[in-house]
């Protein structure tokens, strides 16, 4: 066996012993950061050393370190778990090392691309024919989308952004709903476009469409981006897209939808009800990382034009080998990249149409059946309608809400995050690991109980 199957062979033991320990470890990490640093140890040796002592070495310091992400048990964030399948194909994907920049450089990224992108739109029901790009994430996404987006509303407006730039040129107005998620206003930072104007939105965090029509009209005509969102990250509601793109387009807008993970409801029939309308818009951002459970790190971005998609991010350079149609690098903000689609094609490809509708679907009935265990806890309260995968609650005011969330945390069956929705303290429960089960669900909650009631 040669120095690097052997340290393979390491990893793939010390990857199956991690995946082993998650139905029983707790679900927060037991060591800090500074005991992990002690444990990796801060000397950079002078000499090498056998990859595989690295391996190990890297695998026991890290190990209480470790958060148990991909556990059934862990509803913090919006954080999806991995799937058999696609976790074994970014095995694949590092051993490979393909850069995912061109056609010519790997057929097979490309490949993959491209039937991975056409599935999604499939399920999502986005137009066939949209690009599709895959990021970093949603955040990158939006990036993605809104750059096409701020380009192209700005190329109607008479101004060429890549050759002329921002400065001097017409204002961009963009406006979204009052309780958009913070990586839209961080994408519009980077796009130098500033912060939205505001649309106010329901006590769900939907976006209300007079006020939309209202924040519109008094802005007056100019190139101008609408951006709506599938899944609000307290409360799980949709914005009213019908509606909501009507108006816009009646303004002259580019309607964006960011749906890190609401869009995925399209691909469930009992619950596409949700996103009605939404594939009118003009580009969406969703996550794979999050509903569809691959690996970090991956987002898709989806423009229904795609010279759009490629005007803004299409690069010409003499040294690469490009083809007429575009290649990958066309659809991304960066160059060199690691093949991201091979881990959607393995979870699409293992879970089919049925699988991914039953996913969607069982993290529904997860957070519903979270919804019913806690309004039954003397004092506590659920104060969201539980459409998808989001449940906020309270616990009888801000500060035996934050007492009950620290317990929670030192009991360690489960890992919640606490939140601050509408000025008021709240437990916030995001159902989105493929693994959890009803016996994860009833033990989170006997967690919550036990914390609810003081021990
Ligand atoms: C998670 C999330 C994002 C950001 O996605 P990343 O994958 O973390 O970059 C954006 N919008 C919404 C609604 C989200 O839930």
């Amino acid at each position: 066996m040669d120095a690097r199957e052997a340290a393979l062979r390491r990893a793939h033991d010390h990857a199956v012993r991690w995946l082993a320990s998650l139905s029983e470890r707790p679900v927060p990490a037991r060591a800090s950061v500074e005991e992990t640093v002690r444990a990796l140890g801060t000397e950079l040796p002078d000499d090498p050393s056998p990859p595989t002592d690295v391996v190990d070495l890297l695998a026991t310091a890290c190990e209480p370190g470790l958060t148990a992400f991909p556990s059934g048990r862990f509803y913090g964030f919006v954080v999806g778990g991995t799937e058999p399948a696609a976790l074994a194909a970014d095995w694949l994907v590092s051993a490979w090392d393909q850069n995912a920049v061109m056609r010519a450089a790997s057929p097979a990224c490309a490949a993959v691309e491209e039937v991975a992108g056409a599935w999604l739109l499939d399920l999502l029901g986005l137009p066939d024919g949209g690009a599709v790009g895959f990021t970093t994430g949603a955040t990158m996404a939006n990036f993605t989308c809104l750059a096409a987006a701020r380009d192209e509303v700005l190329r109607r407006a008479g101004r060429h952004v890549g050759r002329d730039g921002l400065a001097g040129g017409p204002p961009v107005r963009v406006v979204a709903g009052r309780d958009r998620h913070m990586a839209v206003d961080l994408a519009l930072r980077y796009l130098g476009l500033g912060a939205p104007s505001l649309v106010d939105a329901d006590g769900q965090g939907r976006m209300d469409p007079a006020d939309l029509r209202r924040v519109l009209a008094a802005g007056g005509p100019g190139p101008a981006v609408v951006v709506l969102q599938a899944g609000d990250i307290h409360s799980g509601a949709f914005d009213p897209f019908t509606d909501a793109v009507r108006t816009a387009r009646a303004a002259g807008a580019w309607v964006h939808v960011d749906g890190a993970f609401g869009l995925w409801a399209a691909a469930s029939p009992r619950l596409a009800h949700l996103t009605a309308g939404c594939a009118d818009a003009d580009s969406w951002a969703t996550d794979a990382h999050k509903t569809l459970n691959v690996p970090y790190d991956c987002g898709v971005a989806v423009v229904r034009d795609p010279s759009a998609l490629r005007a803004a991010m299409g690069l010409r350079g003499d040294y690469l080998i490009q083809h007429e149609q575009g290649d990958p690098v066309d659809t991304v903000p960066e160059l060199s990249r690691r093949g991201r689609a091979f881990t959607v094609w393995a979870a699409l490809r293992s879970l089919g149409r049925t699988g991914v509708a039953d996913l969607v679907d069982g993290l529904c009935r997860h957070a519903r059946a979270f919804a019913e265990g806690i309004a039954a806890i003397d004092g506590a309260r659920v104060l969201n309608e539980v459409v998808f995968t989001q449940v906020c609650a309270e616990f009888g005011g801000d500060e035996r809400t934050e007492r009950v969330l620290a317990r929670l945390l030192a009991d360690g069956t489960t890992w919640i995050s606490g939140s601050t929705w509408h000025g008021r303290r709240v437990m916030r429960i995001s159902v989105s690991n493929w693994s959890t089960d009803d016996d994860d669900v009833a033990r989170a909650l006997d967690s919550i109980r036990r914390a609810a009631a003081g021990h």
